[in-house]
């Protein structure tokens, strides 16, 4: 079977960065290395990374209070996730007495920045993104009290309360970039002078480009290798379905199918900006192996 990967598959530099951030604490000896929640989603990968000393406390959102049972001896490190936190949350961590690095991805400081500044000049700040997600509540914590907002349709903007005339609008990073375009103008309806600023990064922009250059070069069906809790990962196999192509999610190789995967002459792999490397390689030289035998109806 021909496996053509998408150029963009694999950790973004955000998610590389918090990474080798943490592992170099970890290499140089400081131990334990702390994460104020998973440092990445993706199951495989944390199991190495605990291995090599990196100890996740606290909870998925960055809100939990930490619960650190430092030993005697042993010289830790707190380090802050790409996803970014609020300042409330930096306050709370510095307040711990504990060695902090901040790895937050340069790309959700550049959207922090962007909401702080314009809260600053009295803007009313909405978020297109995920209410839940990490980055959304640390994003949220830029805007001045009561006067931000998470949408994710036009339903929620509709039910927006009064917003007065000063509105800026940006996007968690990893949100799709049509759907950014379409709510921005719904936005506009109701608040034609609205600041809109496209905050979706490019890593995330790069990836939801190559399924459609995947599709292009002759994939009949898309596999995509990412953590089912990622969200970045299950964005991109909404959109190979949105595509019309067989599409299958998965985490590891072993779950590959291969009498199944054996109709397909050419398959296009993909993997959300938290899957490793490793696990990548496996997926790609397990398909390769797959020996086609039966074409897929066109
Ligand atoms: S997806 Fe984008 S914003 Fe998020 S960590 Fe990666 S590069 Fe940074």
């Amino acid at each position: 079977m021909k496996v053509i990967r998408a150029k963009s598959a694999g950790f973004c530099w955000g998610v590389e960065r918090a990474i080798e951030i943490a592992r170099d604490y970890a290499g140089k000896g400081r131990y334990p290395v702390y994460t104020d929640g998973p440092l990445i989603h993706n199951r495989q990968m944390m199991e190495r990374l605990t291995a090599e000393g990196v100890r996740e406390v606290g909870d998925y959102q960055s809100s939990a209070e930490l619960q650190l049972q430092e030993q005697e001896g042993t010289d830790p490190v707190l380090v802050v996730r790409a996803h970014g936190i609020s300042p409330q949350r930096r306050k709370y961590l510095k307040s711990l007495d504990i060695d902090f690095r901040d790895a937050t991805c340069p790309d959700v400081g550049i959207i922090a920045g962007k909401i702080r500044m314009h809260a600053r000049k009295g803007y009313t700040v909405v978020i297109f993104g995920d209410v839940n997600h990490p980055e959304i509540i640390g994003l949220l914590g830029y805007a001045e009290k009561g006067r931000g907002f998470v949408i994710k349709n036009s339903e929620e903007i509709d039910a927006l309360p009064p917003l007065g005339e000063k509105v800026v609008m940006v996007s968690q990073s990893t949100m799709f970039t049509d759907e950014f375009n379409r709510l921005a103008n719904h936005l506009r309806e109701r608040y034609p002078d609205a600041v809109v600023i496209d905050t979706i990064c490019g890593a995330t922009k790069d990836r939801q480009g190559d399924i459609r250059i995947l599709v292009e070069a002759g994939a009949e069906a898309i596999v995509v290798i990412g953590g089912q809790h990622s969200a970045n990962t299950r964005k991109l196999a909404y959109l190979a379905r949105e595509q019309h192509l067989p599409t299958y999610h998965i985490e590891t190789e072993t779950e590959i199918d291969a009498a199944g995967m054996s109709r397909y002459g050419t398959v296009g792999v993909t993997a959300g900006a938290s899957t490793p490397e490793f696990l990548i390689e496996q997926v790609c030289r397990s398909l390769e192996s797959i020996e086609t035998t039966a074409r897929a109806p066109v």
